[in-house]
């Protein structure tokens, strides 16, 4: 059976992201915050520049969970934008729907990373999470759960991986043919 959370690569790279800041297998909050998901137990789910939150309910009380992530800014997103609108491949996948596997490779470019990575220290590779329960650890069964849930839903809608990083969620066909012109006339000789 396939997994509901994460059906898609980068569906499943955002909640493993937790493994970033010390998320390890096994553990009793993943099994705990995938049933709290599976029983519709996150209410209120909210995907925003920067941040992922939402309220937890579970037999102990209703929990604050939000994970947050450092967004680039629009300048930073330009010259993102320019790289993705120059490989071809990337230009397809992203207008079909769905991000390229390449994705952060391009990006890299223009020295941006979408997804964060384990072993990997960078200022925009750190997670950083809260939640007003008591469990002390960086991931709580709730953060769990709030990770899982965003990210099924990050599979129906990648422009939420996007959004998430500060970047552009409107028109995405329009912005890629905008940085394509825009790198193709930085290009010309100066007459
Ligand atoms: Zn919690």
């Amino acid at each position: 059976m396939s997994d509901p959370y994460g059906k898609t690569w980068w569906g499943r790279k955002w909640w493993r992201a937790l493994e970033t800041i010390g998320l390890n297998y096994p553990d009793q909050r993943i099994v705990k915050g995938r049933a709290l998901a599976g029983h519709g137990a996150v209410e209120g789910l909210s995907i925003e520049p920067g941040v992922v939150s939402g309220r937890v309910a579970d037999t102990n009380g209703t929990f604050e969970a939000a994970v947050r992530i450092p967004v680039y800014d629009a300048s930073t997103w330009t010259e993102g934008m320019t790289a993705l609108s120059l490989s071809p491949s990337c230009v397809a996948a992203l207008l079909a729907g769905r991000l390229p596997k390449r994705i952060d490779d391009v990006l890299a470019g223009a020295g941006m990373r979408l997804l964060p990575k384990k072993y990997v220290a960078e200022p925009y590779n750190r997670i950083t999470t809260s939640c007003d329960c008591a469990d002390d650890r960086e991931v709580c069964a709730h953060i769990m759960a709030v990770s899982l849930v965003s990210a099924a839903r990050m599979d129906d809608d990648p422009w939420l991986v996007l959004l998430l990083r500060g970047g552009p969620t409107r028109d995405l066909a329009g912005r890629l043919r905008a940085a394509r012109v825009a790198s193709m006339d930085a290009a010309q000789p100066v007459a």
